[in-house]
């Protein structure tokens, strides 16, 4: 009875995405790998050829490169991704559909392991797992970071006026900003969300007049501070995610010289004896057979890392690229000695604040449930408008504040919801928002110590990318951080208190009128810290010897493989790192192709 209703329902799609948005259905969960004889028939095809370039990881920074090294029309390029491949599911469309997307089969969750400065807690890490990679998961804020940012890494070509013009490559400016930082015509569509909350308004409001602190209507123009209040900008086109993969992808797949795996795990870059890269072993996922396949590289060809901040370093170590002492004790055969790959991790470490509210029905949350189910007219709104809060991922205003002495630039972001936090933990809060049938109305503040001194590791804990490596974030380690959350805690729980919410002013739930001194704020964010997504710096680029690749994106000690992802930031930004990152792949590529 139930496969004669779902294949009904398939006959009619769009009947079959409402039914699975109320029913609360997680997106298809069966595993990518269909029919083996298939599967294998093909692999078999695409590894009897060789390429120009292979790509290893379908994300962001990959799909981007696909398409620029594809746009000749010559250069053979081949793509591997251990993901999904139906990035143009609705929940990944939607932008609030990000909420289905947490811990489901589009999500790698990965875990920190016992962080030693928050009480030895496994830290959940959400990554996307499908072409489109994180950009097809995350919660879509344009950020660049400031100027500074990239100034202070000090690497030849990479200044902020080196990148700036790499920025405007790739950009598509539906708002009308300057021209001298935006551009139009790109793929990455940059726009305001359709919706806002009046919490969101009030927010604005509120935090303008108490802070004194200005309104900014570009966080992204470097020709002044990055300080002030507002909106922040979403790469959505017409009220939809824009992804790694809707947005340079699917202009690139059709092309006869690009071929795409989904469902195939990089397993090892092969080199011969001049340690020159020839071909990448891959296997694919669900296939127990234990067999593998080989893609090889034409002469001159290169391999380019693209798995992002964790897996990045897991394939240059799986590779025998990586600290000696580490490989050996797996027992693989070391190419390149090289310290410093999986070391420089960083992230922006979150704490939050919340509050209820007595105006009942205000909340995006309570927007969402009807009856305690699933409410079908924000789905409906959103399918026939592409208007209405599904197209808001829920953090898309919010502020960047200097907090303490002599700091030079903001350090602390603030991120407004207009929701009550179900935990004191961000990402569990978000996953939970799935499942919880009633959502009591709120307001919430994420505070971000947005230019985090933290460094962390990634290292293998088996010679197999089958395995998941051991994270180390070491949040919390350097103390500046945890000052800078306790400020922002402090900050926000008084602008939360504040009389002029008026009729929304509500009573705070986290951290709780009990959590007073700073102790007290400190022993809180310990147990309630969490990521903020911006995960970066395993595969640092500079000169020194612990940089991983050189500044033309070259890994030291091997010839033919390069990394272009989020991976190589020596230095995380102040900002989200999405952007960033198509920044990196577009210099990728112009190194690529000079
Ligand atoms: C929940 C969340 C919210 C975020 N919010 C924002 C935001 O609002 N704004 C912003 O700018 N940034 C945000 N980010 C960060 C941003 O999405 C990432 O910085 C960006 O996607 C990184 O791109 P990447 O190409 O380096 O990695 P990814 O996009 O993660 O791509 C890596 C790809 O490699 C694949 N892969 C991994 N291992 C293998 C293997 N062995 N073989 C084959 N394939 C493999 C993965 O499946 C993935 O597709 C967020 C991230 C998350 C997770």
């Amino acid at each position: 009875m139930m496969n004669y209703f779902i294949g009904f329902c398939k006959k009619f799609p769009l009947l079959l995405s409402i039914l699975t948005s109320i029913n609360a259905i997680t997106p298809d969960g069966s595993p990518p790998l269909k029919n083996l004889l298939k599967a294998h028939a093909a692999e078999t095809k695409c590894t009897s050829k060789s390429y120009d370039y292979i790509i290893a990881g379908g994300g962001l920074a990959g799909c981007v490169l696909a398409e620029r090294l594809t746009s000749d029309g010559k250069s053979k390029v081949l793509m591997l991704e251990a993901g999904r491949s139906d990035y143009n599911t609705l929940f990944i469309r939607i932008p609030a559909g990000i909420l289905r997307l947490f811990r489901s089969v589009y999500d790698w969750q990965y875990e920190t392991s016992g962080e030693e400065d928050c009480e030895g807690r496994n830290i959940y890490l959400q990554r996307g797992m499908v072409l489109g990679g994180s950009s097809c998961t995350n919660v879509l804020l344009y950020h660049r970071g400031s100027a500074m940012d990239y100034d202070s890494w000090k690497v030849p070509g990479w200044t902020s006026s080196d990148v700036l013009p790499f920025f405007k490559l790739s950009e598509d400016d539906k708002i009308g900003k300057s021209s001298d930082y935006h551009s139009k015509g790109g793929e990455w569509t940059v726009d305001q969300v359709r919706y806002q909350n009046p919490l969101s308004k009030a927010f604005l409001t509120v935090a303008h007049d108490e802070w004194g602190l200005p309104y900014n209507d570009d966080f992204n123009n470097w020709s002044r501070s990055q300080e002030g209040i507002g909106r922040y900008d979403v790469n959505e086109k017409n009220g939809e995610r824009v992804s790694g993969a809707s947005g340079f992808l699917s202009k690139a797949i059709k092309r006869k010289n690009l071929t795409v795996r989904s469902g195939a795990m990089v397993r090892k870059i092969e080199f011969d004896k001049s340690k020159t890269a020839k071909s990448i072993t891959y296997d694919l996922m669900g296939d127990d057979t234990g067999d593998t396949f080989s893609a090889k590289l034409a002469d001159g060809g290169e391999v380019i890392v693209t798995g992002g901040a964790i897996a990045s370093p897991q394939i240059l170590m799986c590779s025998g690229i990586g600290p000696r002492k580490e490989l050996e004790s797996l027992g693989i055969n070391v190419i390149a000695d090289l310290d410093g790959v999986g070391q420089n991790l960083q992230d922006h470490p979150a704490a939050v604040v919340s509050f209820t509210t007595p105006k009942k029905g205000v909340s995006v949350t309570s927007k969402l449930r009807i009856f305690g189910l699933s409410n079908p007219f924000p789905l409906l709104r959103w399918l026939l408008f592409k208007t209405g809060l599904l197209t808001s991922t829920g953090c898309d205003h919010g502020a960047f504040i200097k907090v303490g002495e002599n700091v030079e630039q903001p350090n602390l972001q603030l991120r407004f919801l207009a929701a009550k936090a179900l935990t004191p933990d961000g990402m569990t809060t978000f996953t939970k928002f799935r499942t919880a049938k009633t959502l009591e109305d709120g307001y919430s503040f994420q505070s971000i110590a947005v230019r985090s001194k933290n460094r962390g590791e990634v290292k293998l804990a088996s010679s197999n990318t089958h395995t998941k490596p051991i994270i180390d974030l070491k949040y919390l380690h350097d103390r500046d951080d945890l000052i800078t959350l306790r400020e922002g805690i402090k900050l926000t729980r008084k602008l939360g208190r504040s009389s002029k919410w008026n009729e929304y002013l509500g009573e705070e739930v986290f951290p709780g009128p009990e959590v007073n001194s700073d102790e007290e704020i400190e022993d809180y964010i310990r147990r309630s810290v969490h990521t903020s997504n911006a995960l970066t710096g395993t595969c640092k680029m500079g000169l020194g010897d612990d940089c991983v690749v050189t500044p033309d994106l070259k890994v030291r000690g091997v010839q033919g493989v390069r990394v272009a992802d989020s991976s190589i930031l020596p230095q995380i930004i102040g900002g989200q790192t999405a952007t960033p990152t198509v920044m990196i792949a577009e210099k990728a590529a112009a190194f690529l192709k000079a």
